[in-house]
C-alpha cells in the first residue's frame, strides 16, 4: 500500500449546537490519506481531525508534515502486511523535528495520526478498538466506554435558560455526568451557573466544572474556596495550563477532585504536570488530548510515563469529545470519555445510532474510526476526496 496524496481544509465549527451562536471564528482541520489501496472499488482513505479548541493547521500541514509523508519511500512507512504502520508514519512526520518548542505543530502531527489509524485499521478490517487492543495488549476490547456529556458554553443571551435546556436534552438522552464552562464571568454567576445545573441533577458528584485556565492564582484560590462547598466531581483548567506552582497551590488548598492537562501537548510536559503540579494519584483527573498532543503514540508514551509513575489509567478523561477518543478510552482502559454531544459539530459526540445507557456507549463495529456513522461528517470528509 502507498499514500498516493493527502487533502486538507479548514473548517469553520461553533461550541454551539446553533452554530449560528458567534463562537470565536474557531476553525478545524480535515486530512484525507489517499492510497493506491482498493476496498470495494474506491480507494482506501483514512480521515483525520483536529479535534476542537486550537484552529485550523493548514499551514504546518502543508509545509512539513504532508510532504514527508508524501516523500517517504513506500517501504519507510510500511508495516509487516504491508499496509502504512502508524508509528513508522509517525517517525516519519517528526523527521528533522528538534526537542522542545512544539507550539501547535503537535496539532498538525496529531490530525494527520488520527486519518494514519482510520487508515491502518480500515485496511486491517477492523474498528479502530479491536486493531488497537490487538496492538497494545493483544486482547479484544468490550467496545463500549463511560462517557459525559460536556458543554455548557456561556450563551449570549438568558443563559440559565439555555443552560438548562441543555442539561435536559443531554440528561433525556442517557447521559448521568455532566461538564459546564466557568470563570468567563464573575464567580456569583458562575455559581448561579453551577447551581441551575446542580436542581437537574442527582447531587454535586455528577457535575463537572472547567475554568478553561482562565483565572489567576487569586482568583483561582477565591473559586476554590467557594467551589468545595459543591462536592464537584471536579474542578478543571484553574489557571495557566504550565503554572505548575499555582496547580501544585491549589492542590494543597482544595480537596475535591482537579483536573488538568488539556492544554499541555507533549510526553515531557504532561511529565511536568505530574512531577511539579502537586495532584493527587487517588483522586485527580488527567486531560490530556491525543490528537493535539502528537496523536496516539505520543499518547501511548504519555500513559507509559504515567504508569511508572503509580497513576491509574481511570485517572485519564481525555480531552476531545469524539469517536476517535472513545476507541482510546475503550481499548486503553481509560476513566472515561468525553462527548460533545450537541456542539462542535459535525464533529463532536459519537455515532449517530449510538444509545447512551446509563453513561456508557458502545462503539460502532463499522472498519476505522467509524466515521461512516455519522451522515453529516461522512458527507464533510467526502467532499474532501470527490
Ligand atoms: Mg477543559
Amino acid at each position: 500500500m502507498r499514500i498516493v496524496d493527502i487533502r486538507e481544509i479548514t473548517v469553520p465549527i461553533s461550541r454551539y449546537a446553533d452554530s449560528g451562536i458567534r463562537s470565536g471564528n474557531l476553525t478545524t482541520s480535515i486530512v484525507a490519506i489517499v492510497t493506491d489501496a482498493v476496498r470495494d472499488g474506491s480507494p482506501l482513505v483514512g480521515f483525520g481531525f483536529a479535534s476542537f479548541g486550537r484552529f485550523a493547521q493548514g499551514g504546518l500541514l502543508r509545509d512539513r508534515f504532508i510532504p514527508r509523508l508524501l516523500d517517504a519511500r513506500p517501504g519507510d512507512l510500511a508495516s509487516d502486511a504491508g499496509d502504512v504502520d502508524p508509528f513508522r508514519a509517525w517517525d516519519c512526520m517528526m523527521q528533522d523535528e528538534k526537542p522542545g518548542g512544539h507550539g501547535e505543530r503537535c496539532v498538525a502531527v496529531g490530525t494527520l495520526d488520527m486519518a494514519l489509524w482510520d487508515l491502518a485499521s480500515k485496511a486491517a478490517e477492523k474498528p479502530l478498538f479491536r486493531f488497537l487492543g490487538h496492538l497494545v495488549s493483544g486482547e479484544d476490547p468490550r467496545g463500549e466506554a463511560a462517557a459525559y456529556a460536556s458543554g455548557g458554553y456561556y450563551f449570549p443571551s438568558n443563559d440559565l435558560t439555555e443552560l438548562a435546556d441543555e442539561t435536559r436534552r443531554v440528561l433525556d438522552q442517557g447521559y448521568t455526568h455532566l461538564k459546564i464552562k466557568i470563570g468567563g464571568r464573575p464567580l456569583s454567576e458562575d455559581i448561579e451557573r453551577i447551581e441551575a445545573v446542580l436542581n437537574l441533577l442527582p447531587g454535586g458528584k455528577h457535575l463537572a466544572v472547567d475554568a478553561m485556565n482562565r483565572y489567576t492564582p487569586d482568583l483561582a484560590t477565591e473559586a476554590a474556596a467557594v467551589l468545595a462547598a459543591y462536592d464537584l466531581r471536579w474542578f478543571e483548567d484553574a489557571c495557566d495550563p504550565l503554572d505548575y506552582v499555582g496547580q501544585a497551590e491549589l492542590a494543597r488548598l482544595y480537596a475535591p477532585p482537579l483536573a488538568a492537562g488539556e492544554a499541555l501537548f507533549s510526553q515531557v510536559d504532561a511529565r511536568n504536570l505530574i512531577r511539579f503540579g502537586g495532584l493527587r494519584s487517588d483522586r485527580d483527573i488527567l486531560m490530556f488530548d491525543p490528537v493535539h498532543a502528537y496523536g496516539l503514540p505520543e499518547y501511548l508514551r504519555i500513559l507509559d510515563m504515567l504508569d511508572h509513575s503509580g497513576w491509574p489509567r481511570s485517572a485519564c478523561q481525555p480531552h476531545g469529545g469524539h469517536l476517535f477518543c472513545l476507541h482510546i478510552v475503550a481499548t486503553l482502559g481509560l476513566g472515561g470519555c468525553e462527548s460533545n454531544a450537541h456542539n462542535f459539530q459535525p464533529f463532536g459526540g459519537f455515532s449517530d445510532q449510538s444509545v447512551v445507557r446509563d453513561g456508557a456507549v458502545r462503539l460502532p463495529d463499522a472498519p476505522g474510526i467509524g466515521f461512516e456513522t455519522r451522515g453529516a461528517l461522512w458527507a464533510l470528509f467526502e467532499s474532501l476526496v470527490n
